[in-house]
């Protein structure tokens, strides 16, 4: 990858399956993640591999929610530990969040190398080995969060979730953002805020939208919350990837480096 050059129309994509690649070497990614990383990819190729502007509405909606709340929490897996460690710290930071380990296939090795990678990449405290709290409404293993982590939390940030689990969340009425490229997937119709984007693209774009918004009166955070068209910014994407693109992409998409 190394002989890669940047200007390859496919280099994002090569680097990021190449993290997702590294990830399951070092113990971080499950097998379950790397499938989900190939169904990711499709989506993406589909989207022109861009940010929708409904996308991005979603991402500011996202901070306002990160910004207003009274104990927002990152919830981060495998694929997310591997694929943007770095805007996982960066983003708790500017919103004042918790960072917690959560992971569907819940074993004591897989949880500890994600902590200590993110501590490789500047995280302070992080939570989820506690696993002393329950949410309801899941089997046991699945259900096992932090009591003073998500178990608290009013908003949580929770990216590539599957669908149970987002479920549950928004059933004891957390306010749930999730990052998910399948607008059809269940975690992103439950989420009060879905963001059908890449994750490599959204976390950045979250964190740019909360250092924009940080310090504004509550009212106009509350503003930008309410404004979001949740059922609308899910047919945007469903209808891009359906084949809608518009013809003003094509200059910048990747997939043909503006050719026609
Ligand atoms: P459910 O309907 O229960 O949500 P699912 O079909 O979404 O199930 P998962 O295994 O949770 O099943 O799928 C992983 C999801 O994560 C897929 O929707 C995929 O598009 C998405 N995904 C994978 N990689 C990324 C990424 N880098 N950024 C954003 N989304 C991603
Ligand atoms: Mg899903």
């Amino acid at each position: 990858l190394s002989e890669l050059p940047e200007s390859h129309p496919r280099y994002l994509s090569l680097r990021t399956r190449h993290r997702i690649e590294e990830g399951v070497e070092k113990g971080i990614t499950s097998k379950q993640g790397l499938i989900a990383e190939g169904r990711g990819e499709a989506f993406d190729y589909l989207l022109g591999e861009r940010t929708l502007p409904t996308a991005d509405d979603a991402a500011r909606a996202a901070a306002a929610h990160l910004l207003l709340a009274r104990h927002p929490v990152i919830s981060v897996n495998g694929n997310v530990a591997a694929l943007v460690p770095e805007d996982v710290v960066e983003l708790a930071a500017v919103v004042d969040a918790d960072v917690e380990v959560n992971l569907f296939n819940r074993t004591d090795e897989r949880m500890q190398a994600i902590v200590d990678h993110l501590r490789e990449h500047g995280a302070g405290e992080v939570k989820g080995l506690n696993g002393d709290a329950r949410i309801p409404g899941l089997d046991h293993k699945r259900a096992v969060v932090d009591a003073d982590g998500i178990g608290d939390a009013d908003v949580v940030l929770v990216p590539l979730e599957d669908g149970d689990r987002a479920e549950a969340l928004a059933a004891v009425g957390k306010t749930e953002i999730v990052v998910d490229l399948n607008p059809l997937s269940r975690s992103a119709q439950t989420a009060t805020v879905p963001i059908v984007d890449n994750i490599v693209r959204a976390l950045p774009n979250i964190t740019t939208h909360a250092r924009d918004l940080a310090g504004r009166p509550r009212e106009e955070l509350e503003a930008v919350v309410e404004t979001f068209d949740t059922a609308g910014a899910l047919a945007e994407a469903e209808s891009a990837i359906r084949g809608g693109r518009l013809e003003s992409d094509a200059e910048s998409d990747p997939r043909t480096n503006g050719e026609r």
